[in-house]
């Protein structure tokens, strides 16, 4: 393992996006998103909760869920990472005064909340089990960090460390011994102490998380302890259990923690909950959370497709937990976990516009989605369209940030002494412009129309003369066939891992990474079991789908078997599949859909029979795209039509 800190992410105006995959949606957030956050927020009056705290009006009735002030600081965060990448007067305008109100509504011992505490309200910390105090918390001191890694400090900074000195004030070592349902604190904490270098906070993060797992929490009626991870200690834990996005915070807050108390130990444990997690009870999107009542994981194999939930902020939990673990380990399969979940899940939540978005992610949709109202409120996880907004709404803002923020994602660099490696985990066209810690700049130029075309090419534009660069490239665990290319030399094949690019280079030197992504089919582990004897289609970092729409009239869903004995072809992002349509049983009213195995069959296993109806091609689209041509219904894993796949 590398010393603590030695291997850092991009700051966020190191990495300048052109108009691709990521910097199309990346400009679309700074354009509407953000502002369509900020409306419904102001809308709805949770922002106004802020207000009436302040002006002491707060009474009985506060419109929101207990948790709605996180929503107001995951914008910030947004904002902040937003208008720090590159100047937006806009958005600037919008910082000032949305943090004055917040600053307003904070108490003078420093407690910061518009749902407790005050006249009309129940008490402060009253119900630790689902009241989000100090997940609200959580999210202020990312949003305070976010602000002071791009801007430096201003009264958020101010704000925080009051929230933060009060939170340790009450439950530091000689405080109440108390934990929040929902892990979130611990992250926050941790982030603020690693940028105020006050490491209170991250002694208090690491108490948070010590006290957790040995059930302090009351319980909900329905749920176990598990559902808030109070059931089994981190460092004791062997896999992520309960609610998905609670889980995916407290082991991301976990790696913080370890790292910077220099805990191998804990660090250990993450790192195997992290393996075992993402070997059964992870989709092949990336998406985590097989349960609906509980928003949970659900047992290894339960992977259902149309009943996944797949929460889009689970997908962001996972892409935090997975950074961390990179950063601390330089393993690549976290970044190949990224790729894949920023992919297709976390790219499939926001409609093209940036004004709606899913919150549930299923693998199938058997229905076509109720078109939602354009304009008004949503149950949250009501599937097949995307809503402008929820009544839970903690998506959007954390899609906002997430986006916000993509490039931090995409490269590593590491200095010793004048030797720098800058290793490109994800891919997308910019300008990279990493600032050393002696003040010289590298720049290169990256070309690229990935994910539709595996070429990448890197120009070495700017280098230092001390420095020797060595580059390492991430060639994804789907990548057959790969090539690096140094120019003036022949194409090399490299495996799938980290390629590190011969030589040190030096300004002028170009570096071409070839990743072939012609459609593959995959299949899952047998155990698997609700989707035995189907097959996905994949292409690159994308995982395709077959929509209804795409179907010519008269034909169903349900009828298409895909002959996995003939080739896919390549289409535009997505592939062109031969199918052949079987047909669908006469239903009988009143009688169960199940049918008696009649001997031959039952001698060699209950195969369905092939499909002998028409046969034809139909496009498979990309996941992240399902739902943008009006209701329709999906699926990403296939009957295949040969017995026994
Ligand atoms: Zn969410």
């Amino acid at each position: 393992m590398a010393p603590a800190g030695s291997r850092r992410g991009l700051g966020i105006g190191e990495l300048l996006l052109d108009e691709g995959f990521w910097g199309h949606r990346q400009a679309t957030n700074g354009d509407a998103t953000l502002q369509h956050c900020y409306d419904w927020m102001e809308r709805l009056g949770w922002l106004a909760n802020f207000d009436r705290v302040a002006d002491g009006t707060t009474g009985g009735h506060r419109p929101g869920w207990q948790f709605s002030d996180s929503e107001v600081y995951k914008l910030l965060e947004a904002l902040a990472w937003e208008t720090g990448r590159s100047p937006n007067p806009r958005l600037e305008r919008m910082w000032e005064p949305l943090v004055q109100r917040i600053a307003s509504a904070q108490d003078e011992d420093g407690y910061l909340n518009t749902c407790y505490g005050h006249p009309g309200q129940p008490g402060r910390y009253t119900d630790l089990s689902s009241g989000h105090e100090l997940y609200c918390y959580g999210h202020l001191f990312q949003a305070a960090v976010a602000r002071l890694r791009c801007h430096g400090h201003d009264l958020l900074t101010e704000v925080a460390r009051r929230a933060a000195d009060h939170v340790c004030e009450v439950f530091g070592p000689d405080g109440r011994a108390g934990i929040c349902g929902h892990p979130e604190v611990e992250m926050g904490l941790a982030e603020l102490g690693r940028a105020l270098e006050e490491p209170r906070y991250t002694e208090q993060a690491r108490l948070f998380l010590e006290r957790r797992g040995h059930g302090s929490l009351p319980p909900i009626p329905l749920l176990s302890s598990a559902y808030f991870q109070d059931d089994v200690p981190v460092r004791h834990a062997r896999v992520l259990r309960g609610h998905a996005v609670r889980a995916l915070y407290l082991a991301a807050g976990a790696v913080d923690v370890a790292v910077d108390t220099g805990d191998p130990e804990l660090l250990g444990a993450v790192e195997e909950q992290w393996a075992t997690t993402v070997e059964r009870r992870t989709y092949i999107t990336g998406g985590m959370g097989s349960r609906h009542q509980d928003e949970g994981f659900g047992d290894d194999w339960e992977l259902p497709p149309d009943r996944a939930y797949c929460e889009t902020c689970a997908g962001i939990g996972s892409v935090m937990l997975s950074w961390r673990l990179q950063l601390a380990s330089d393993d690549v399969r976290y970044a190949d976990l990224i790729e894949r979940t920023f992919f297709n899940v976390i790219a499939a939540s926001p409609r093209e516009d940036g004004r709606a978005f899913f919150y549930a992610n299923p693998l199938q949709q058997r229905e076509p989605g109720t078109e939602v109202l354009a304009d008004a409120v949503n149950p949250r996880a009501e599937g097949g369209v995307r809503a402008p907004w929820f009544d839970v709404s903690c998506c959007p803002t954390n899609v906002a940030r997430t986006l916000a923020t993509w490039q931090a994602y995409a490269a590593t660099v590491e200095e010793t002494g004048a030797k720098v490696l800058l290793t490109l985990a994800q891919y997308a066209a910019g300008d990279l412009r990493v600032v050393l810690d002696g003040g010289e700049t590298i720049a290169l130029r990256v070309e690229t129309d990935y994910p539709d075309d595996g070429q990448v090419r890197i120009t070495v534009v700017e280098m230092p003369p001390a420095v020797e660069l060595t580059i390492r490239l991430r060639v994804p665990h789907w990548a057959d066939a790969a090539t690096v290319l140094v120019a003036g030399h022949r194409p090399e094949p490299v495996d799938t891992g980290w390629a590190t690019v011969p030589g040190t280079l030096t300004t002028g030197d170009v570096v071409e990474l070839d990743l072939p992504m012609p459609p593959r089919m995959t299949v899952a582990d047998p155990r698997v079991d609700a989707v035995r004897g189907t097959v996905a289609v994949e292409r690159g970092p994308l995982v395709l789908c077959l929509e209804s729409v795409d179907l010519p009239d008269g034909v169903a869903l349900e009828q298409v078997r895909l002959l996995t004995t003939e080739k896919l072809a390549a289409v535009g992002d997505g592939a062109l599949a031969q199918v052949r349509l079987a047909p669908l049983p006469d239903a009988t009213p009143g009688t169960v859909p199940f049918r008696r195995l009649d001997p031959p069959a039952a001698a060699h296993g209950p195969h369905e029979p092939a499909a002998h109806g028409r046969a034809l091609s139909v496009p498979l689209v990309p996941y992240h795209r399902w739902a943008e041509r009006g209701p329709s219904t999906m699926r990403i894993f296939l009957p295949s039509s040969t017995p026994g796949t």
